[in-house]
């Protein structure tokens, strides 16, 4: 579906990122894959992709708090591979406190890497996207796109942020065929939900197992945690011609969550 086309997934050296990615690759593009980690974990990952799917793929340590590391890394991608069709604007991180405690450079950071770092890629990736008359802008948001939960100022406003951005550009590309769309998960078990949980407990005064059955699934109608592939399938349907319609959505894959 995707061969001869390139695509670029930002935070893609771990969970829902690096699901996307393979995906794609799954599917025939060239992949530019971003993120920090351990080197050696990240070459291997970077080189499974190309053996297993007969890709290429690169790795840019472009850092999303930092301007123009991210035009840079799109225009490597752009020079690499020709094109980037396919943005996923994923790179994520999450701070959880009350607001009276909640850090100033935590929520500079937050804000930096899961709202502005979507705006600088997306800015750099239309111009030649528009030339081409395709392209799939992709944004991982959140079920925190659409609805709140305390102690987390800084990921619930860059992510309803996010989903503004994604509907203003779908505006401005929708004639160029060129979507632009958010994906909401809810609670999906990567080492981001992981690392907030001793966090949360420590704010609400539970325990870390209170904490997954009684915060996070219970938020959940379904009672299971979303999972990388779920989420990974969903960014390679509207990656297709089939979803060609579909531009400016929120979509929630929550387990119901925002349903209620
Ligand atoms: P993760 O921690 O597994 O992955 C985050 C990725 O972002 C990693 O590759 C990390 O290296 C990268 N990253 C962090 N800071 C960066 C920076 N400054 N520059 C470049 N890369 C950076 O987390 P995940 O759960 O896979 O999260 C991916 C996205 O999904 C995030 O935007 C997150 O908000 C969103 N999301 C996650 C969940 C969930 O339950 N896990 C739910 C909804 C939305």
């Amino acid at each position: 579906m995707l061969k001869g086309k390139s695509a670029l997934v930002t935070g893609s050296t771990s969970g829902i990122g690096l699901a996307i990615a393979r995906a794609l690759a799954a599917q025939g593009a060239n992949v530019t894959i971003n993120g920090f980690g351990d080197k050696a974990d990240i070459e291997k990952e970077r080189g499974g992709i190309e053996k297993e799917f007969g890709v290429k793929a690169v790795y840019s340590a472009a850092d999303m708090t930092k301007p123009a590391e991210i035009a840079e890394m799109v225009h490597t991608a752009e020079k690499t591979f020709g094109s980037v069709d396919v943005l996923v604007n994923n790179a994520g991180v999450q701070f959880v406190a009350p607001i009276e405690e909640f850090p100033i450079e935590k929520w500079d950071q937050i804000i930096a890497i899961n709202l502005s770092a979507a705006f600088h890629a997306v800015r750099a990736a239309v111009p030649g996207m528009k030339s081409r008359k395709w392209g799939r802008i992709i944004n991982t948001a959140s079920a925190h796109s659409l609805v709140a939960s305390p102690f987390k100022v800084a990921y619930v406003s860059a992510k309803h942020g996010l989903a503004g951005l994604t509907k203003t550009v779908a505006l401005e590309v929708a004639t160029f065929g060129i979507t632009c769309n958010c994906i909401s998960p809810g609670y999906v078990w990567t080492p981001l939900v992981e690392k907030q949980i001793p966090d949360t407990a420590k704010a609400r005064g539970m325990t870390e197992e209170q904490v997954k059955r009684d915060v996070l699934l219970a938020a959940q109608p379904t009672k299971e945690f979303v999972t990388v592939d779920e989420v990974a399938d969903l960014a390679l349907y509207l990656c297709s011609d089939a979803a060609k319609a579909i531009t400016g959505a929120n979509l929630s894959i929550d387990g119901g969550w925002t349903a209620e």
